[in-house]
């Protein structure tokens, strides 16, 4: 897979999609990242990129041109057009099923905002879906460019040791991952749960799926409602609900 950034930033995201697992990834051929400086694009010799919005307003907006100018250049290197993703608080909320689905895509290119945003033609013209990071306002769209680059390039073959690293964790199958701990199995007197110390796998998993249904009923129960569940773990989870519901039954007592 090859992703495109582009951005007024591309230092600061080249540094971030550099290091760690990514880094390593894309040494190793695995994926491929580039940023892309769109004030390159510009066409006045202060190398201007943003203008007053027409009707009046506060700030800034990013012109049409120099963006439009940018994603051809790219089309043209690439020989076809890539799935233009623009990050804008307007989007939709970014999810790990959306990530997944963008992994599919051989090129993913992502358009990072500034100021008061980009010129809407661009988004008429060339975007195929806005993607938010969260229901608040960033400065600019670099910061969940980098949230989604990252997630995305975990999930590429090859990227991570294991594929299966991803497979157990938190929304892949819909529900929380389980508590997890590593050594010394006695660490300032806390204990590890005595079943990991086992080498039982029956037990160890029996316990992990309790465990993640349990964390997912207490921090995110909405996350039930679509998460793929068996006959057992909906009996797991109408226990919980019971035990919940006597022992506010005996403190109103
Ligand atoms: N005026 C815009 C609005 O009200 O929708 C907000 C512009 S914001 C200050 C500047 C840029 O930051 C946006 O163009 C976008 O690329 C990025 N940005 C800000 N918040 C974001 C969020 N929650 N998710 C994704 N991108 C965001």
């Amino acid at each position: 897979m090859r992703i495109d950034l582009l951005t007024l930033f591309p230092d600061m995201c080249e540094t971030v999609m550099a290091e760690s697992i990514v880094g390593r990834a894309r040494k190793k051929g695995a994926l491929q990242v580039c940023c892309h400086q769109i004030r390159n694009y510009a066409y006045d010799k202060h190398s201007r990129v943003d203008d007053c919005p027409f009707g009046g307003g506060m700030g800034m907006l990013l012109m049409a041109e120099p963006i439009a100018e940018c994603i051809d250049d790219l089309v043209r290197h690439l020989g076809k057009k890539p799935h233009l993703v623009y990050m804008s608080p307007q989007g939709t909320v970014l999810t790990q099923k959306k990530m997944k689905e963008l992994a599919e895509h051989e090129n993913l290119a992502i358009l990072c905002g500034h100021y008061e945003g980009i010129d809407e033609r661009i988004i008429d013209r060339y975007v195929d879906e806005q993607i938010s990071a969260g229901d608040y306002v960033l400065t600019g769209g670099e910061l969940p460019a980098l949230i989604l680059a990252d997630g995305v390039s975990r999930l590429i073959p090859g990227v991570l040791s294991d594929d299966s690293c991803f497979e157990e964790e938190s929304h892949f199958s819909g529900l929380l991952e389980y508590p997890q701990y590593t050594r010394p199995a006695n660490w300032r007197g806390l204990q590890v749960p005595e079943v990991l110390l086992s080498g039982h796998h029956a037990n160890i998993e029996k316990w992990r799926r309790e465990q993640s249904l349990l964390r997912t009923w207490k921090n995110r129960p909405d996350l039930l409602e679509t998460a793929d569940l068996d006959e057992k773990d909906k009996r797991y989870l109408a226990a919980l609900c019971e035990k919940e519901r006597d022992s506010s039954a005996n403190e109103s007592k």
